[in-house]
């Protein structure tokens, strides 16, 4: 029988990677996004149409699903950067970052939690950032909110190790994905800067050189899911070239 993974935000970069590779791995995933990849259909995932920030929502189509189905992977993936400081940083921008990549994992992992422990068993990946380590300028929202991640992976992994469940934190540096992009656009758009340029300093402040692509994160986030890493639990998985060593 095939194992089943429940990702989030597995329409574009790092998720969708993670989605392809889970698929080509024989599992059957089911991919909570606000729209469909383009690519979906090519990589045989099944789409729920989901808004992380609708905790009923994501409630009633993980219940949904593991009526049908034993979940034995969720990957709480679906994020949005956000560049300010704190004083730049207004309530409502606080709170929509915290709602998509907070409050959003929590609603996913209190959902798939009653089908992973009937079954005794579960792994739960949590996508950070290298940002749960360390702190980038002018990201005060979104470093609070990958701290809360490694936080909730961490008091997960203790708090449900005894039925069997890991969890653990993905932390990815930077890696080259439409939400890269757009921040370097916005930046770029902001400063006046040159996109090549800025660019090429991203690669030159990474000690490998280059940009991690998002098919690196995918093998890792499969490796973590699967029997091999059956005593990695609680951890933070860092991923960044080089970036947190230095
Ligand atoms: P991306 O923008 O390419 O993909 C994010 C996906 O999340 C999209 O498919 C989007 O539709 C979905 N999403 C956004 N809001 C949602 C919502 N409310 N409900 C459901 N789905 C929603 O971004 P990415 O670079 O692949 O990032 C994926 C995750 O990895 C994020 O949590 C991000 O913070 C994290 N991350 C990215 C990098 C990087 O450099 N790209 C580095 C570290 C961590």
């Amino acid at each position: 029988m095939k194992k089943v993974c429940v990702i989030t935000g597995g329409s574009s970069g790092i998720g969708l990677s993670i989605v392809k590779l889970f698929v080509e791995n024989d599992y059957l995933v089911f991919n909570l996004d606000l729209s469909p990849s383009l690519l979906g259909a090519d990589f045989k995932s099944e789409y729920r149409q989901c808004d992380v920030t609708n905790i009923d929502q994501v409630t009633k189509i993980i219940t949904d699903i593991a009526k049908q189905h034993t979940i034995d992977v969720l990957v709480s993936n679906a994020g949005i950067h956000f560049s300010a400081n704190i004083e730049n940083t207004s309530e409502a921008d606080l709170d929509k970052v915290f709602n998509i990549n907070v409050k959003g994992a929590y609603a996913a992992i209190k959902a798939v939690l009653p089908s992973m422990k009937a079954h005794n068993n579960g792994s739960i990946l949590l996508m950070a950032s290298d940002q749960a380590l360390i702190a980038k300028h002018n990201s005060f929202a979104y470093n609070l909110s990958k701290s809360a991640l490694a936080s909730i992976a961490k008091t997960t992994a203790l708090d449900y190790a005894s039925f069997n469940i890991r969890a653990n934190a993905v932390c990815p540096g930077t890696i080259e994905t439409p939400l890269y992009h757009q921040a370097i656009d916005n930046y770029c758009q902001r400063s006046g800067a040159n996109k090549a340029e800025v660019h090429q300093e991203e690669a030159n402040l990474q000690p490998l050189q280059r940009l991690g692509q998002p098919e690196e994160v995918a093998e890792l986030v499969l490796f973590l899911a699967s029997d091999k890493a059956k005593f990695i639990t609680g951890s933070l998985q860092v991923i960044d070239g080089g970036y947190t060593a230095q």
